[in-house]
């Protein structure tokens, strides 16, 4: 009976008509926590969602947990219900690897209707022991308008070869090149609408770990363009925990690759004899980093100018978003068509004649005192 209580415990309510030893609802697949994973059984896992689905699911995510790449799920099927009696398959994949730990894998589903509860029938390779990160289902489509992006090709050289920081990297990024695309993507839909866009062409990207100071840089102009990331750093930042590496790891990528992405601002000079060019440059690679979720956004202090760059401007560029969900991307058309930028002619040119960066700044500082 003990056991039976715990099973309950574990795995949450069990939905009527379905085998008692179905999971359900799982917490560690539903809290958006890619620290926390399931572990389920060798072969084939029945797992059911049934949070009172009220749109049809459009796309979902999977997401490979911290443990060994061995774990990760390699094919499943997705099944929709609205009584939990009769399933219909709405998705299915096979063959699915995983670039790295605590990796997204975006599906988007091929059949979609209106199902109240949904069952993944997943499995891992090699009848190993299964273990997933997270699930999480989205009533848009998150690949539409990206379909046809142009990744980049990657050379991916690993110049620190033995180093800890090397060996922590490949526990983390199975494969590089995946995993460096992903990112290129993520960016490009922070900074632009679609892939149709008229956008900056990044044809290759050379990425070298480099047993070196520093945390990472990118050189270069597209369409190439390259980028070293230090595995002295990688080192530092696993101390607390491998969560806490891929947090850093993507954030400084987002921010490294917006570099490569973003339009330059025109007529104020160049990035290293002009601030409002450089803090353009940085705010919104940090911008960009703090809406890709990858900044401790309790970091955020009252202070400063927006022209300090990095963090202090990104954190308001990303703030604006507050004003017009589309901030950061109309923030970005400035840059491309202003003749002149400045920081007061870009507030102009996103929210009307009657802004001015000192209002938006001020307004902001007065968000960040209130203790947001
Ligand atoms: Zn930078």
């Amino acid at each position: 009976m003990k056991l039976i209580l715990s099973v309950l415990l574990l795995f949450g309510s069990i939905s009527a008509g379905m085998a008692k030893d179905v999971p359900t609802n799982v917490a560690e697949l539903i809290d958006n926590n890619a620290e926390t994973c399931y572990t389920g059984v060798k072969g084939k896992n029945k797992l059911v969602f049934d949070v009172k689905f009220d749109a049809p699911m459009l796309s979902y995510k999977v997401f490979s947990a911290d443990d060994d790449s061995k774990h990760d799920p390699v094919e499943w099927v997705l099944k929709g219900s609205n009584d939990g009696k009769k399933w219909k398959t709405v998705d299915e994949r096979k063959g699915q690897i995983f670039c790295a730990r605590y990796q997204e894998a975006l599906c988007v589903v091929e059949n979609p209707a209106a199902y109240k509860k949904y069952m993944l029938e997943i499995t891992a390779a090699n009848k190993e022991i299964l273990k997933v990160a997270d699930v999480q289902f989205f009533d848009k489509n998150l690949m539409k308008g990206w379909e046809d992006f142009k990744y980049p090709t990657i050379n991916f050289i690993d110049k620190a070869e033995g180093t800890e920081g090397s060996k922590l990297y490949k526990t983390l990024v199975q494969n590089p090149d995946e995993y460096i695309k992903f990112h290129a993507r993520k960016v490009a839909e922070i900074l632009y609408y679609t892939a149709d866009d008229q956008m900056v062409d990044v044809q290759n990207i050379r990425y070298t770990l480099e047993d070196t100071d520093g945390i990472s840089a990118k050189g270069g102009n597209s369409p190439r363009i390259n980028i070293f990331y230090s595995t002295r750093h990688i080192e530092n930042s696993a101390h607390e925990s491998m969560y806490k590496l891929d947090f850093e790891t993507r954030g400084v990528l987002y921010h490294e690759l917006v570099h490569g992405y973003q339009f330059e601002p025109k007529g104020v000079g160049n990035y290293g004899n002009n601030k409002i060019f450089w803090s353009c440059i940085e705010g919104l690679a940090d911008g960009v980093r703090a809406e890709s979720g990858h900044f401790d956004m309790k970091t955020r202090r009252p202070g400063g100018n927006w022209m300090d760059g990095y963090r202090t401007t990104g954190f308001f560029i990303q703030w604006l978003k507050t004003k017009d969900p589309d901030a950061i991307r109309k923030f970005h058309l400035s840059v491309r068509d202003l003749e002149v930028w400045g920081w007061d002619e870009a507030m102009k040119y996103m929210f009307g004649s009657e802004a001015t960066i000192e209002g938006l700044w001020n307004e902001y500082q007065d968000f960040l005192k209130a203790g947001n």
